[in-house]
């Protein structure tokens, strides 16, 4: 096999995260991708030897032989869904090896693409993502690629793994909240907290209400919150597809941002399981940054969902019953990786008149999974056929599950079965039931 010309070399952290890894196997039966296909290089084990293998040079990443033997496609097929480390006893880091793995990749991947594909990849990871008036610019562009009844001609011009992006934009139309959002949001009532607010770059541009939701909650539960204007995009996305360089940037804006907030808060928090996720990996992120390394680490410590942070406080009772009843999913940025497995259905569960129906395996990914609907379609598809089985199994007409990716992945997966069941954030329920 020929050497491919781009090294694949590990960093430290990552060769020391495979080197937990004794082969045991305990993991396979939680990875999606291997209940799936039932192939070994398509499990974390697998996985993990083909990382070593490519960084031993013993196979090439440019090796393009077929689905079954090339090395890339068996990584780009991996959700980041995280259920392997929930299942391994040994404590394998396996969001390191992911990460490490396709940041030593990410060149021989773009390559792998058209050139339209690669440009319209880069500008909309490296330009839209990360400013918000060009990704309100981009919103609005979908909106009207939609709407203008010419989509069979733009089509032509739209990169095919964007297609399905551009297709849903209608589902993805909801309110921005920047624009209309506060500086400060004063407690109601006795002051018990304070808190900064990370609002990211897709719920900030599309699903404001969840947003504007969430500081409802929080105000009424007498916490003060603050939301630094000059934050960015969390990075998550680019560090799932290997652009470590864009990561690296964004997480320092951000901590810029954080450090011009006047006074003191108790936390960081989030309503989104993937940006949380991440932004707690931003002390191991800038570890060798000189400027902000300290820094990165206190907030990455201080970082956590919104209703992690509201039980450890303690709830006032919510006032307002809620009449319904909804299965929880869990996300697996939530579930696996910030191993919040109780406190949502903590706060669910003082909710007057609301009742949580137990969904089969809610804690196995959905399919969504950041960018992976559009780059991994048809897995992403697959994937989610079981959530749809097992929500019919419970005759669930509510889901309710706190990131805005699964969000939109159970809208347009119910839509295309044709089911008439809601898919909220758990915020919004507990912003009805917090109103006065
Ligand atoms: S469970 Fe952990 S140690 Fe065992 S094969 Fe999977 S990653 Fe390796
Ligand atoms: S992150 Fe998820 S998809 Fe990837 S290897 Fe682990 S369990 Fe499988």
């Amino acid at each position: 096999m020929a050497a491919s010309e781009q090294p694949f070399q590990l960093s430290e952290a990552t060769d020391q995260a495979m080197r937990q890894c004794v082969h045991c196997g305990l993991c396979l039966s939680s990875c999606p991708t291997y209940r799936e296909l039932g192939t070994e290089m398509d499990s974390p084990r697998g996985r993990i030897y083909l990382v070593r293998a490519l960084e031993e040079n013993r196979i090439d990443p440019d090796e393009d032989a077929g689905p079954d033997v090339n090395a890339m496609n068996h990584l780009d097929l991996c959700l980041g869904c995280r259920a392997c480390e929930t299942a391994c006893p040994s404590g394998v880091d396996y969001s390191e090896v992911l990460e490490g793995a396709r940041a030593a990749a990410y060149e021989t991947r773009l390559k792998r693409c058209s050139f339209t594909s690669r440009t319209m990849e880069k500008f909309l990871l490296q330009r839209v993502l990360p400013s918000r008036r060009l990704f309100g610019a981009f919103v609005g562009l979908l909106n009207f690629y939609n709407k203008s009844g010419l989509r069979e001609l733009f089509d032509g011009l739209i990169p095919s793994r964007l297609r399905p992006l551009a297709a849903k934009a209608p589902e993805l139309m909801g309110k921005p909240f920047h624009k209309n959002s506060e500086n400060v949001y004063e407690a109601r009532g006795e002051r018990r907290g304070r808190v900064c607010f990370f609002s990211g770059c897709v719920m900030d541009g599309i699903m404001g209400d969840i947003h504007r939701d969430t500081i409802k909650v929080l105000i009424a539960q007498g916490i003060e919150v603050v939301v630094p204007k000059t934050q960015v995009c969390c990075g998550a996305l680019h560090i799932h597809e290997g652009d470590r360089a864009t990561a690296i940037a964004l997480a320092q804006k951000n901590l810029w941002a954080l450090d011009q907030v006047d006074g003191e808060f108790d936390a960081f928090v989030n309503n989104s399981a993937g940006c949380g996720a991440h932004m707690q990996k931003w002390g191991r992120l800038l570890a060798d940054d000189e400027q902000f390394a300290e820094f990165a680490a206190e907030i990455s410590a201080k970082t956590m969902d919104v209703t992690r942070y509201l039980v450890n406080k303690g709830l006032l009772p919510f006032p307002n019953p809620y009449f319904g009843a909804a299965a929880y999913d869990a996300p697996c940025h939530l579930h696996h990786a910030q191993k919040e497995t109780e406190a949502p259905m903590q706060l669910l569960g003082e909710i007057k008149k609301f009742r949580l129906i137990e969904l089969p395996n809610s804690d196995q990914c959905c399919g969504a999974a950041g960018s992976y609907t559009l780059t991994q379609p048809e897995m992403s598809e697959r994937i989610f056929m079981g959530k749809l089985k097992a929500l019919q199994e419970i005759k669930a007409d509510l889901v309710v599950t706190g990131n805005p990716g699964c969000i939109l992945q159970f809208r347009q997966g119910l839509a295309r079965a044709g089911l008439d069941i809601e898919v909220k954030h758990p915020m919004q329920i507990a912003a009805a039931a917090a109103e006065i």
